[in-house]
C-alpha cells in the first residue's frame, strides 16, 4: 500500500490566510450569537415567581434580562409548565428557584446542562405542618398534608433577605468581573429591606388586634416575623359545606378578627360570604405580585387600621 503525502499549502500562502480568517470569523459569529440570543446582547436569568424577579433585577442591574416561569394568575402550588416554557428555560444562565414549589422539581429534571439551578431558600427556617390544614374543615381529609412544607417564605422580609443573599452570592461567583456593581446594588437593597421592616413593625405597633384571617395560609412567615396570628379559614381547591362555613365564621368571631385577606382569582368566592358573616373587612391581596413590598405594606396598614 502506497501512502501518498497529503498536499501541503505553502506556509502563509494567501489561501492559508483566507482559511484562517474564515475560521476566525466563524468563531466570532458563534460567540456573538451565543451572547446575544436575540435579546439585545443581555444575559438571560430565570426565576420562578415575580417577587424573585423584583429582587434579582435590583441586584443584577441593566446587563441582564430576567424571565419569570410562573404565568400571571397561575396558582404556584398546582402550576404545570408547558414544553415551550421548559425549553425557554434553557436560554437562562441561572434558574433561581424557590425550591419549595412542585413545578420546580419537574423543571430541575428537564433543565439543560448550560443552566444552573440555584435554590433561594438560603438558611430560612421553613415552616412545616400548617399547610393544607384548615380550621373550617370538620373531617380530617386534609390532615395527610400536615407535614408538607409551607412554601410562602417569599411573603416576609426574612424570606426576601435570604432570596437576595443567595442571588448576590451566585451572581458574584458566575460573573466575578461585575462583583463590585452587584455589591453596590445589593447593599442598597438590604438597606431598603431594613427600612421596610421598620415601617411594618412601627405600623403594626398601632394594630388594635394582632389576629387576621386569610382564605389560604399564605402569610405564615410574615405572621411569624412580626408576632401576628394568622387564621386560615378556607380549603384548597374546593368549597366548604354550609356547616364548615358556619364553624369557620364562629371561630373567626371568637378571635375578634377584623380583617380578612384573600387572593382574587385563586381563592374561593366563598371568602366574600365568610367575611360578611364575620363582619370583617375583605381585602384583596396578591402575594405573587412584582411589587411584593407594596403588598406587605398594604397588609400591615390594613391590620393596623383602627
Ligand atoms: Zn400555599
Amino acid at each position: 500500500m502506497v501512502v501518498r503525502p497529503q498536499p501541503q499549502w505553502p506556509k502563509n500562502s494567501l489561501l492559508m490566510q483566507i482559511a484562517k480568517f474564515v475560521c476566525y470569523l466563524a468563531a466570532a459569529l458563534a460567540v456573538s450569537s451565543c451572547a446575544s440570543d436575540g435579546n439585545n446582547g443581555k444575559t438571560i436569568l430565570a426565576v420562578s415567581i415575580e417577587p424573585q424577579r423584583q429582587i434579582l433585577e435590583q441586584i443584577a442591574g441593566p446587563d441582564f434580562d430576567v424571565v419569570t416561569v410562573l404565568g400571571h394568575g397561575s396558582d404556584p402550588e398546582t402550576f404545570d409548565p408547558s414544553t415551550s416554557q421548559r425549553v425557554a428555560l434553557d436560554d437562562a444562565d441561572i434558574y433561581f428557584a424557590t425550591n419549595v414549589l412542585p413545578f420546580e422539581m419537574t423543571l430541575k429534571e428537564s433543565i439543560g446542562a448550560n443552566t444552573t439551578f440555584v435554590p433561594t431558600t438560603g438558611n430560612i427556617e421553613l415552616i412545616y405542618g400548617n399547610h393544607g390544614h384548615s380550621h373550617g374543615e370538620s373531617d380530617s381529609h386534609e390532615h395527610h398534608h400536615d407535614m408538607a412544607v409551607d412554601p410562602h417564605y417569599w411573603s416576609s422580609i426574612e424570606g426576601a433577605e435570604n432570596i437576595a443573599r443567595t442571588m448576590y452570592k451566585s451572581l458574584s461567583e458566575k460573573y466575578p468581573e461585575k462583583k463590585a456593581d452587584f455589591t453596590e446594588r445589593y447593599d442598597q437593597l438590604t438597606d431598603s429591606l431594613t427600612k421596610l421592616r421598620e415601617y411594618i413593625g412601627q405600623t403594626l405597633d398601632k394594630a388594635p388586634c394582632r389576629t387576621f384571617a386569610v382564605w389560604h395560609p399564605s402569610l405564615s412567615y410574615f405572621a411569624r416575623e412580626f408576632g401576628l396570628e394568622q387564621l386560615p379559614l378556607g380549603v384548597e381547591g374546593k368549597d366548604l359545606s354550609a356547616k364548615a362555613l358556619a364553624e369557620a365564621i364562629d371561630h373567626a368571631k371568637a378571635d375578634s378578627v377584623r380583617v380578612f385577606f384573600f387572593q382574587p382569582g385563586i381563592d374561593s368566592r366563598q371568602a366574600e360570604v365568610m367575611s360578611q358573616g364575620i363582619g370583617s373587612r375583605l381585602v384583596p391581596v396578591n402575594l405573587l405580585e412584582y411589587d411584593w413590598q407594596g403588598q406587605l405594606k398594604l397588609i400591615s396598614d390594613e391590620i393596623a387600621r383602627p
